[in-house]
Formats: C-alpha cells, structure tokens, sequence
C-alpha cells in the first residue's frame, strides 16, 4: 500500500498534488513518501513480533537519500551498508554504528579501518582472503572485529538473473559445503570474533520457498558450528522481499506470512536474527515524475517521450523491469503507446505496447514504485543533471536533494594547460 492516491481526479503524494512539486522543482523529479516508509516500516516491524530483539537494518542501496534514511533512523532502524560511503551517509542520517552490519565482496583495509573506528555491529565476510585481511587489520588497530560469514546456499532465487546473489556460481558468500573449514580459519585469526552467519539469496523475491530452503540451510549450519566449537549469536537473513510492480500480477508474499516462516524455520535456533530488507521499504514509497516532452508517431504505437531517461531510472534497461506508468491527471481513455526517454540508447525505453492512460506533450505522468534502486543508480549519462529528490508528510513537502546545475558537470572537468594551448 502506498499513498499515491488520486483525489478528484488528480494524482497527490499524501496531501500534496504532484503537480505543485514539479511546477516548483521541475521533472524528472523523485517523490518519496514518509507515510509509506512509516506504514512499511512498521509492517515489517509486526511481522517480526514474534522474535525476540531482531535487529532490522536498511539496505541502503535502494536508497541512501540522507533524509529518507533520516526518517527510518527515528523509526529505529539500522543499516546495512556495501561500501564506506553508505557506511557515512547512515552514520551522518543517525543510524547508529552498533545497528551497523558492512556487507560486499570487495571491502578494501580502508573501509574495514573506518567501519571498526565506528565500532559497527558485524562485518559479513564473504571469502578467507577478506577474513584474513580484517584480522590484520583489526590487529593493526588493536580491536576485535565481530563477524559473521555470508554464506553462499546454491539457492535458486527464482528472480531475474542480474539480481539472483545465491547460486553457487555468483560472486558471493562463502560456498556452503566449505563452511566448516572457513569458520575454522577465521576461528584462528587473531582480532576476529566469530559470531554469526549470514545469507541473502536474490532481491525482488516474489515466492518464500527459496527462502526458506535457505533458511533451513542457515539453520542446519549453526548446529554444525556449534558442534564444532563455535559461539553463534547472530543470524542475519538478508534482504530479498519482493514489492508488487505490475498490478496485473498476483502480489508477493506479504511481510506477515514471511514473518511466519521466518518465526517457523528459526525456532529452537538461540540467535539474534538480523534482516536487511531495503525494496520491500522503499519501493512503494516512491515515484518518479516526468513530463512528456512530445508524442511521436511510431510504426505500431505512439512513442510518448518524456523528460526522464535510463539515466534517471536505470531498472527497465537493466533488468527488464515494469514499472506502471500513471497520467498524474488522467484524461479517462487508454491506448497502446511505447513510453521512451530522450537519451541516445535504444535502451532508454521503460515500457512498450503499454495500455496506459492517453497523455500528450506538458503532460505529468509518474512511474510507480521507484523509491528502491531509482535514484540511487542515477548517472550523468548523455549529460544530464542527477535528478532531484522530494520527501513530502502530510502535507509539507522538501527538496532533500537539489537539482545541481549543468554548469556544477561543466566545472567538475578540468582542462590541463597543455590541452587548451
Ligand atoms: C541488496 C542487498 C539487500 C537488500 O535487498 P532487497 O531486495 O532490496 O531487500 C540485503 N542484503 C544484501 C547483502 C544486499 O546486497
């Protein structure tokens, strides 16, 4: 559920109409919504009610907006971070570093010496040579860092391929039937504290039973270490939820009935269970807003262009994703048009043969769901501004992030001497 409602016949974000915002910030422009963060936070919080203390931490990827992740730090959540720049931008929002798990594959000694500076909650490690190379640096520093290994459970996440993390042949986690020897080695290196295990199988998941094949995986792994000699206290079950997209489809599983399996697998397991859900907060709670710069005649459909472009939501020309696309004032008819942006990519294209609402040029049309992975992958490509983002409540609205003028592109280059002589 979100609240993108229209009222009257007029798309507004809570109480404000869409239009206010892109008549005074212009478009392409992202909308978040704090009601919908709240609703999302606090479902995902009840369907965890049953655990005792879960530590429920962010994916800032899907968005490190510093004010979004303002908001859901009042909301108590904490935060995973891939990177030392998330690692930041969550500790500046005011999530504490002791909610702070540090995920990725590539941590270089830099990030895991600013990460244990901050004294973050776990490090999820997810090779030997990464295991050895915070031991050192761990013991350079004189500190313990507490760790759990991400393990790699030969899951099948059932998603598109680009975001499957799970199958034996993906870059990550350690592979399952190596486990024991992994934990072993890090059970010997000094400055390691062996703690938990963790798992993340895929993102946007829109079928449990991958999930619990390797929760049950997890589960069936801790008995083993802690027959072997080793101290598990955390298990941290990832992210992966999917958000419903495309409404002519049936919606993923609810928060609830994850929460139930979640409460079902784990019981007995004698751990603090962590999650890091990042889409299944954000993505409803956002939308992209653009203006169409012009309808063309196409062989079979009407091209409607508009004024964002692969550069601002990268999703559709990444991974093939549907996002539904609204007339923020719709005219009441329908047709078949193909929905492409102005940059110069066969590839900025976010929907064809789509039946959507009739628009023509000025139009504002929003495309849903795009609070998760939007405007955190925005690039300058073809020389555009990085888009701006809104957050409204209620009905007060802020830029919470700024349209930077093309001049500030400009200026970033700098030309040497010996290139202007
Ligand atoms: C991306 C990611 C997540 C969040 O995935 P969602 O599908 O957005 O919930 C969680 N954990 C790790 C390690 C990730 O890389």
């Amino acid at each position: 559920m979100d609240h993108f409602d229209y009222v009257n016949g007029v798309m507004h974000v809570e109480q404000v109409p869409m239009a206010e915002i892109a008549q005074a910030v212009g478009t392409p422009v992202y909308i978040y919504s704090t009601a919908t963060l709240t609703r999302h936070v606090n479902v995902f919080r009840d369907a965890l009610a049953q655990l005792d203390d879960p530590l429920i931490a962010f994916a800032v990827k899907a968005n490190p907006n510093g004010a979004v992740l303002a908001t859901l730090a009042k909301l108590g959540l904490g935060a995973d971070v891939v990177s030392g720049g998330e690692l930041l931008r969550a500790i500046a929002a005011g999530i504490p570093a002791s909610r702070i798990v540090f995920s990725g594959v590539g941590k270089t000694a830099e990030e895991m010496r600013l990460a244990l500076e901050h004294g973050i909650f776990q490090f999820n490690l997810e090779s030997e040579p990464e295991a050895d190379m915070l031991s050192e640096v761990a013991m350079s520093m004189g500190k313990t860092a507490p760790v759990a290994y991400r393990i790699n459970p030969d899951v099948d996440a059932g998603t598109h391929a680009k975001i499957s993390t799970g199958k034996s042949e993906n870059k990550f986690g350690i592979p399952y039937d190596r486990a024991l020897e992994s934990y072993a080695v890090a059970r010997d290196l000094p400055g390691l504290d062996v703690q938990g295990v963790a798992v993340h199988i895929g993102s946007q998941l829109t079928d449990l039973t991958p999930l619990e094949a390797a929760f049950t995986k997890v589960g069936a792994l801790i008995e083993q270490l802690r027959a072997a000699g080793h101290s598990i206290r955390t298990a941290d079950l990832g992210g992966g939820l999917g958000v419903p997209y495309d409404p002519s489809l049936p919606i993923p599983p609810l928060p609830a009935v994850y929460g139930e399996m979640v409460t079902r697998i784990t019981k007995g397991w004698n751990v603090r269970l962590m999650f890091e859900p990042g889409r299944v907060i954000v993505g409803n709670a956002g939308a992209l807003l653009s203006r169409v710069v012009r309808v063309k005649q196409g062989a079979q459909a009407p091209f409607v262009i508009v004024d964002a472009a692969m550069n601002d939501l990268m999703r559709p020309s990444l991974y093939d994703a549907w996002h539904d696309i609204r007339a923020v004032v719709p005219v009441g008819r329908r047709e078949t048009a193909n929905v492409v942006g102005p940059v110069c990519e066969t590839g900025d294209t976010f929907a064809m043969h789509r039946d959507m609402d009739v628009v023509q040029a000025g139009d504002l049309v929003a495309f849903m769901t795009a609070g998760a992975y939007g405007a955190t992958m925005a690039g300058t490509y073809n020389s555009r501004p990085l888009t701006p983002e809104v957050l409204v409540s209620g009905d007060k609205w802020a830029v919470v992030r700024a349209r930077p003028p093309i001049e500030a592109l400009i200026e970033g280059d700098s030309i040497p001497d010996w290139v202007r002589d």
